[in-house]
C-alpha cells in the first residue's frame, strides 16, 4: 500500500504530515513564529485533536521543533527524537553535542546562525522532554505508518530520517533542496549516512529545506 504524505510548508521549513491508520504522524513542526499557520494547515489536512498519534522530530534544531511541545499539549500525541540531541530540545542550545565549529557551512547558514543568535536573545526557545527516545529501526507500523527510522547523522548527532516501505524519506537536514545551503556538523558521519542511504530503497527524498527530489538527483551529487 503506497503511503499518503502532505507537505505543510511554513517560510522555508517543511513539516510532513502522513496518513497513519485512522490518524495522522507528524515530521517536524517548524519555527514558533509559524504555529498559527501550523494549526491551520493541519485542521484543514483533517488532523484534528485526538488523530495526531505522534511527532517525529528529525533532530533538535528550532526550526524543526519550535512547535513540538505546543502539539503535544494540543493533541495529546507521543514526540519521539533521538537521543543524540536530547540536550539540544532540554536545554535550548543547538550547539549541544555538536562541534565548536562546523565541518561545512555555506555563507547563508553562517548569517542565519548570526540571525538566529540575535533573536535568541529575544525569544526564549520552549524547552522540553521528548516521550521517547528512539534510534535505528525503531518500527512506526504500530502507529498506523508502514515505516522505520534511520539514522543519519551528519547535520547533527541525532539526525533521524522516516522511511517508508514504499521509498518516501522525510531525511530533516541531511539533504536540502535549496542552492546554497549546506550545513554539516561532522563530515565523517555525514558521509557514513550518505553510504546508508544509497544502499535503501528510496524513491523520494522529501527534505526540511526545498522541494522533495529524487534519489538519482542525490546519487547525482554525490
Ligand atoms: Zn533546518
Amino acid at each position: 500500500m503506497s503511503s499518503v504524505i502532505e507537505a505543510i510548508h511554513l517560510g522555508g521549513v517543511n513539516c510532513y504530515l502522513f496518513a497513519a491508520g485512522d490518524g495522522c504522524i507528524l515530521v517536524d513542526t517548524g519555527f514558533m513564529a509559524k504555529r498559527p499557520k501550523l494549526e491551520k494547515s493541519l485542521e484543514s489536512l483533517g488532523c484534528t485533536p485526538g488523530k495526531l498519534k505522534l511527532i517525529v522530530l528529525t533532530h533538535g534544531d528550532s526550526d524543526h521543533t519550535g512547535n513540538a511541545d505546543f502539539l503535544r499539549n494540543k493533541y495529546g500525541c507521543k514526540i519521539v527524537m533521538h537521543g543524540s540531541d536530547l540536550g539540544m530540545v532540554e536545554r535550548g542550545d543547538m550547539g549541544w553535542n555538536r562541534k565548536a565549529k562546523p565541518d561545512k557551512y555555506s555563507v547563508i547558514f553562517r548569517l542565519i546562525g548570526f540571525l538566529a543568535k540575535a533573536a535568541a536573545k529575544k525569544a526564549e526557545f520552549e524547552k522540553f522532554k521528548p516521550d521517547l527516545i528512539v534510534d535505528e529501526g525503531f518500527d512506526l507500523s504500530p502507529y498506523g505508518l508502514e515505516a522505520k527510522i534511520v539514522h543519519i547523522p551528519g547535520h547533527s548527532k541525532g539526525s533521524i530520517g522516516v522511511l517508508t516501505e514504499d521509498g518516501k524519506l522525510c531525511c530533516g537536514d541531511f539533504a536540502y533542496n535549496v542552492p546554497g545551503f549546506q550545513f554539516i556538523d561532522d563530515r565523517d558521519d555525514q558521509r557514513k549516512s550518505l553510504d546508508k542511504v544509497k544502499r535503501l530503497k528510496i524513491e523520494t527524498l522529501y527534505p526540511g529545506h526545498g522541494k522533495p527530489f529524487p534519489m538519482k538527483v542525490l546519487l547525482k551529487r554525490s
